[in-house]
């Protein structure tokens, strides 16, 4: 019933039904809630119906009290999702000039009436008249100056009574009359003040932010008010059923004695441990954990509430399913399974990707992290700590040095990735979620904050400004959550992930303590740290035993094959080969490229032959008995080139660094002739194969030779080649000639077969449309999703971001980036090319690489296409095994 009374209405109905102690009341519905701010009225019938309703809840409250208690409500908001603290509540709605004395009357207490009487005064003018808080702050401090009291706190029933007579006058002053004495009226105003902070500023900026629709309007909850400010045997508090950090059983929460819930909100005065109402109070304590067990019963999930005691009675005020950060979400679901509340397939629904991403990198600390200096797009989870640096090849620098660096720019641009490398974190001042910067640190798992526009950022001059004005130069400490988007100035001590450390280490060896640590702090961290390493594995072991999807990884050096199989990925997807000529290879491109004879040529290759087979050798050894698809080269030419713009300029200054003039002038030609306007469009992928000869029977003999070598070891390698951007059969069956022929040659030399299938990326939409043809060359599919949203909606990835991405996503025409969620058109282009291949080659094996790969949201959609397999980056390998359980539940 959430989205007509609201979770905090529905709760409460709950709670009444189950017979907790739940003040009386009633609510007014979302729907009342929507009509008034749709006509700018109440609906007609509401009046009739509150009249109604307070009549039957007058009868109870007179019944179940005694007719002398003061019929004074809680008017309180209460969205279908929950917005804490975002709208308004009024409280002791029902208070005037006449019920304050009944008050002091009903419960013997002057001073508590007076109290209550002049927070109402306040409350109802600023929240339900509008009146400046300033105006209420004057008047109430020329009161205290007058008793000579410090705060308002130490007044006493007369003072307090002075104090309202204040708020009074500055209501008076400000409408011309008072607060109506009828509580009806009060009532009617309330309500409508409740509806109103809907459309407040921070209910609708919490709305941006969380994504929640406009339309939904609250509920108001009309409940009569108890008092936790009573006496010593009374209080107020929250709780949650089970720690919400760490999941750990046992009630949770804060308790401050002699208390309204408002007080502890101010912060005015310390609250103490829950643990601590049981020697106050033991029966109380006794019947809040019966109720909270009762909670968690019914619920079948951790609960939050709000409780107040009243001279020894406990009143049960909200509840709700608790919110929690991402260990408890694990711990939470997988001892609800040993205490036999839910299912293995109920607890793999609860716990997300996007939660156990954040589990797999260091946290920091829980001390020190209470005030980030700002918070940008939480792009690539983890906390980083490091120093400042500018610019990336600084950052190279720094990193050679052995420092832990922090790289922070404006944004990002493909030749930024070794100073990205060397970072232990980025930080952006522009972009979102899909930028350059967020997309490589989500592949090369580095934290990453983007987009943090409240930063200064002035990279000449080298300084960062943070919001409250601090400088930071370069060498400055900076530390980042990519979880939560936090940015912090100066270092905070980050814990490590106990998860990953099970993933390097399967087995864990019994924690040996720290003799100077406090025994007892690393015996509990230490706990804590099995309990979350054991619901993890459990949530992955449930997964693994469900999903029909296999999870591959995309990596391109043996180290990233090691790390990849032991997130559990069940061979490689896409090894990308153009880091094989980058960095001190990069030379031999270079000739290359610039071969003018056949020896040249010859010499080129020869020397790329070895380099290239040694990285297949350590690739496919680290992936032994898995499948290993080596995707063929595939960026354009002028990557392993220098700059245009650049070489001009040396050229012209005569600057050659010393390289001879005519060496200069040659590598400019080729430059020249190989840059192209739309590069992304141009000669890359299959027409590289067909247009540079030797290029890519180059790499099939590296990788054949690499593999025969191994097998010869007695290892089982298994290594596939595909081929990217075929848009022809021919394109694909040229290269498949090419290669076999290669395979044959090297099966010769050997002595060794060694089986290789070639199969073909679909990233274009001529593929997927002529996807049947492909099949009957292609001993397999890999969807290039990036490339295929790239053509399918004409959109340069590494541009759109910063120009007209933001508009798109406000004009809601995506509501998120096609490159993050696979676009419902890109989908069909995927389903279409399936329906034609598989037709075409019974049992043709289909899997995308791509970093749709790794979203949960795509992974539901491949799943459902029957894919065999979708391939991402290795820290994302557990967060798809887990996500592509989830989709079959
Ligand atoms: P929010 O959604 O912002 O938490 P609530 O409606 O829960 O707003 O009200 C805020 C606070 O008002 C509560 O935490 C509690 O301290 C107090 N409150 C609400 N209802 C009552 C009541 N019936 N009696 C006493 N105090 C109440
Ligand atoms: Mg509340
Ligand atoms: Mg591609």
């Amino acid at each position: 019933m959430a989205n007509l009374l609201g979770g905090k209405g529905a709760g409460l109905a709950e709670m009444t039904r189950m017979e907790l102690p739940v003040p009386p009341g009633f609510t007014i519905t979302t729907e009342a809630c929507r009509a008034y701010l749709e006509h700018g009225r109440e609906p007609d019938r509401l009046a009739d119906e509150i009249t109604r309703e307070w009549d039957r809840f007058e009868t109870e409250v007179h019944k179940r009290f005694g007719a002398d208690r003061p019929l004074l409500v809680a008017v309180r908001s209460g969205a279908e999702i929950s917005m804490p603290g975002m709208m308004d509540t009024v409280l002791n709605v029902g208070l005037g000039d006449e019920a304050v004395l009944r008050l002091a009357e009903w419960s013997g207490d002057e001073r508590f009436a007076w109290d209550a009487y002049s927070r109402f005064v306040r409350s109802f003018g600023e929240t339900v008249l509008r009146l400046p808080e300033q105006l209420f702050q004057e008047a109430e401090t020329r009161v205290c100056d007058a008793f000579g009291a410090g705060r308002k706190n130490v007044l006493d029933a007369a003072q307090l009574k002075v104090l309202t007579s204040a708020y009074q006058e500055v209501v008076n002053a400000e409408t011309g009359e008072g607060i109506p004495g009828d509580p009806r009226r009060q009532l009617d105003l309330a309500v409508r003040a409740v509806f109103d902070s809907w459309n407040g500023e921070r209910a609708r900026a919490y709305r941006r932010r969380e994504d929640i629709s406009e339309d939904l309007g609250t509920a108001v909850n009309v409940c009569l008010m108890v008092f936790g400010n009573l006496g010593p045997d009374s209080g107020t508090g929250v709780a949650f059923t089970r720690d919400p950090a760490t999941g750990a059983p046992g009630a949770y929460g804060d308790y401050l004695q002699r208390a309204v819930g408002e007080d502890i909100v101010a912060g005015i005065r310390n609250t103490v441990p829950l643990a601590e109402l049981e020697r106050l109070d033991p029966a109380s304590y006794a019947r809040l954990r019966a109720n909270l067990r009762a909670l968690e019963a019914h619920y079948r999930d951790m609960c939050d509430i709000e409780f107040t005691v009243e001279r020894g009675t406990l009143w049960m005020l909200q509840t709700r399913i608790g919110e929690r950060g991402a260990e408890a979400t694990f711990r939470i679901a997988s001892d609800l399974v040993d205490e036999g509340v839910i299912t293995p397939d109920e607890a793999l629904g609860r716990g997300t990707g996007e939660r156990l991403a954040r589990l797999l990198f260091p946290r920091f600390a829980e001390s020190g992290t209470d005030r980030p200096a700002a918070r940008g797009v939480a792009a690539s989870p983890g906390a980083a700590v490091g120093q400042i640096v500018f610019d990336s090849r600084k950052a190279v620098e720094r990193r050679e040095d052995g420092r832990h660096v922090v790289l922070v720019r404006p944004q990002t641009r493909p030749e930024d990735l070794p100073g990205m490398l060397a970072s232990v974190g980025l930080l952006t001042t522009s972009g979102g979620k899909t930028s350059h910067a967020a997309v490589v640190a989500r592949g090369l798992g580095i934290p990453c904050v983007c987009g943090a526009d409240q930063l200064d950022l002035d990279v000449e001059g080298g300084v960062l400004t943070l919001p409250d004005g601090t400088r930071l130069r370069d060498g400055d400490f900076v530390s980042l959550d990519g979880s939560t988007g936090d940015v912090y100035a100066g270092r905070i001590p980050l814990v490590p992930s106990p998860v990953a450390r099970d993933f390097v280490a399967p087995a864990p060896e019994s924690g040996q303590s720290p003799a100077q640590q406090d025994a007892e702090t690393v015996h509990d961290e230490a706990v804590r740290d099995e309990a979350v390493v054991r619901a993890v594995r459990r949530a992955l072991d449930w997964a693994d035993g469900h999903r029909r999807l296999r999870v591959r990884a995309n990596a391109d050096t043996p180290d990233e094959a090691v790390q990849a199989r032991r997130l559990g990925a069940e061979g490689i997807g896409l090894c990308r080969t153009e880091h094989m000529f980058l960095g001190d290879r990069q030379p031999i491109v270079e000739r290359l490229i610039l071969a003018e004879t056949p020896a040249e040529r010859g010499t080129a290759l020869a020397e790329l032959l070895t380099v290239q087979r040694e990285d297949f050798r350590g690739i496919l050894r680290a992936m032994d008995g898995l499948p290993v698809v080596v995707r063929l080269l595939d960026p354009p030419l002028h990557e392993f080139l220098p700059d245009l713009t650049e070489l001009s300029v040396r050229h012209a200054t005569g600057d050659y660094r010393g390289e001879d003039r005519h060496h200069l002038q040659r590598v400019l030609d080729a430059v020249r002739r190989t840059h192209e306007q739309n590069p992304m469009l141009g000669l890359r992928g299959v027409r590289l194969g067909l247009t540079v000869p030797g290029l890519y029977a180059n790499q099939v003999r590296a990788l054949a030779e690499a593999a025969a070598g191994l097998k010869a070891e007695g290892l089982d390698p298994r290594p596939e080649i595909m081929v990217p951007l075929v848009g022809d059969v021919s394109e694909l069956r040229l290269v498949k000639q090419e290669a076999e022929q290669v395979l044959a040659e090297v099966r010769l030399a050997t002595g060794t077969a060694v089986d290789c299938p070639v199969g073909t990326m679909i990233e274009l939409p001529r593929a997927a449309l002529t996807a049947g043809d492909l099949a009957a060359e292609a001993a397999f599919f890999s969807f290039g999703t990036n490339d295929l949203t790239q053509t399918t909606w004409g959109f340069s990835r590494d541009d759109v971001e910063g120009s007209f991405f933001p508009a798109y996503l406000e004009h809601k025409i995506f509501a998120v980036s096609p490159f993050q969620t696979i676009d419902p058109a890109v989908g069909s282009l995927i389903t279409t090319a399936l329906a034609g291949g598989r037709a075409a080659r019974p049992g043709l094996e289909t899997g995308v690489c791509g970093e749709h790969g790794g979203d949960p949201e795509s992974i539901r959609f491949f799943d459902r296409a029957r894919l065999d397999y979708v391939s991402c980056s290795p820290f994302r390998v557990p967060v798809a095994r887990l996500e592509a359980g989830r989709a079959v539940v």
